[in-house]
């Protein structure tokens, strides 16, 4: 079994775990997170009231009642009120419940037959998690509006642009219903103008939705708290905790002020499951909360990751990341071959390497991106993806693996400029005009080898 895991399982494996995997946004793993999933397979209940395991559901109201407050989250969204946090698998199924709840919210308000009026609002940047709950909720592909973002706003929703979509659409008839915000948006980790757009929402009788899957953990930190700053205004805030904090996946917090508007659409109540602690409306049944019936005892892994590491020590652990992430972004920024493209708020760098001067033509310059992108790939030595901003091929590398450490963004650096010089200099090399080999070690970079990928 060992040898075959070892020789037909690992090589087809990508190391999301490895100090030099860069890629996407990070799902980190831990010893807390870890021994947290082994007791949750061991016990494997399943958890979809309250009676059929009292633990796991009150575990899980105590624990995002935490991570509320560590998130300096407004009242409303704790378990003392009318609201309060579940953990979904996904950010996907955390807007998807939200979207289904706002939907009959406002179909209850308006009528049934009314649905092919609805409309959703979020930005080009805004992930595609809400196109699908879209596809899935019943909204019409065309009432789903991408607002375009730009350089301008650093890729952030304009809230005039908004607001402009909102009175076109209602002048023709349309019910907006939805806005979704983006704390940290996938490709550039830019943050939506929370206020401004909650703002709006309310004013229109609006569902305000607010997506941190990445960056929300970063915001348990008081200099990064600001960029939640609107989020009391927001009817639904989610964030992903086995992203960048340490929780092994899946684990994704999801806050609501508003449960009953989640019950309402997700609840069913078959006689095989009626009990006297759920029909006196005494407890929580996790199962209105969510699409499924069945679910994980998700919380403990959570609860372990607070209990063993403590605040200081998350908060720290994040903090090394964006200050790595900095660092590699002075890297970037002091070698005239490449540019930063967007500005870098949290452990995401997205950057270029630009085309020789009489080539400045953009699809050239997209494919060398592209060809670096996989060069570097192909070394095996890193992993880093792309995205594209304002039609640029647009480079990613986010820190987020807990292993990762100066050394290995040395590394990385080091593997981005061989490949780069390497690129840029094949044309010429083939017109015998330049070395064939790149400069010493150290000309470019720091000196630092690339180690690599753990054999274990
Ligand atoms: N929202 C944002 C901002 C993301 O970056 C991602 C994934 O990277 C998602 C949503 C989707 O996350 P999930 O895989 O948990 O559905």
């Amino acid at each position: 079994m060992v040898v075959d895991v070892q020789s037909k399982i690992l090589p087809g494996v990508t190391h999301w775990q490895s100090p030099n995997f860069y890629a996407y946004y990070p799902a980190n793993s831990s010893v807390a997170g870890f021994l947290g999933e082994i007791l949750s397979a061991g016990i494997n209940m399943v958890g979809f009231s309250w009676i059929t395991s009292p633990a796991a559901t009150e575990l899980e109201m105590i624990v995002l009642d935490w991570l509320g407050k560590l998130l300096k989250l407004p009242q409303e969204f704790l378990s003392s009120g009318h609201g309060g946090g579940v953990i979904q698998g996904s950010a996907s199924e955390a807007v998807l419940v939200v979207l289904l709840a706002a939907r009959d919210k406002t179909l209850r308000m308006v009528g049934k037959s009314a649905l092919g009026k609805l409309v959703v609002y979020g930005s080009d940047q805004t992930h595609s998690a809400l196109q699908k709950a879209c596809q899935i909720a019943g909204i019409h592909p065309e009432n789903c509006r991408l607002l375009k973002t730009d350089s301008s706003t650093d890729y952030a929703l304009s809230p005039e642009i908004v607001s402009e979509a909102i009175s076109h659409d209602i002048s023709i008839g349309l019910i907006p219903f939805f806005l979704c915000g983006t704390v940290g948006t996938t490709s550039s980790a830019t943050v939506d103008p929370l206020y401004s757009l909650a703002k709006i929402a309310k004013s229109n009788g609006m569902w305000f939705h607010v997506d941190a899957a990445y960056a929300g953990s970063a915001c348990i930190c008081p200099e990064y708290r600001k960029y939640l700053d609107g989020v009391e205004e927001a009817d639904s805030f989610n964030m992903n905790a086995h992203k960048w904090f340490l929780t092994n996946f899946d684990c994704s917090a999801l806050w609501v002020k508003d449960r009953n508007a989640l019950i309402q659409s997700l609840s069913t109540n078959p006689e095989f499951l009626k009990n006297k602690a759920s029909q006196a409306n005494l407890v929580v049944d996790y199962k209105d909360w969510q699409i499924p019936l069945g679910r994980r005892f998700r919380s403990l892994k959570l609860w372990m990751v607070l209990r063993l590491y403590g605040v200081e020590n998350l908060q720290n652990y994040l903090r090394n990341h964006i200050e790595l992430a900095r660092y590699f972004q002075v890297c970037v920024g002091q070698d005239p071959r490449f540019e930063i493209v967007a500005p870098r708020k949290f452990s995401l760098v997205c950057f270029r390497l630009l085309p020789p001067v009489d080539d400045n033509e953009t699809r050239g310059s997209n494919k060398l991106n592209q060809d670096l992108l996989e060069a570097v790939n192909s070394t095996g030595r890193v992993f880093i993806t792309h995205t594209a901003l304002s039609g640029m091929y647009t480079l990613r590398l986010v820190v987020g693996a807990p292993l990762t450490e100066r050394r290995h963004i040395d590394a990385a650096w080091k593997v981005l400029q061989d490949e780069a010089f390497t690129l840029l200099c094949s044309p010429l090399q083939e017109n015998g005009n330049l070395p064939k080999s790149p400069p010493p070690i150290g000309f470019f970079g720091n000196g630092f080898k690339a180690e690599p990928l753990p054999q274990k």
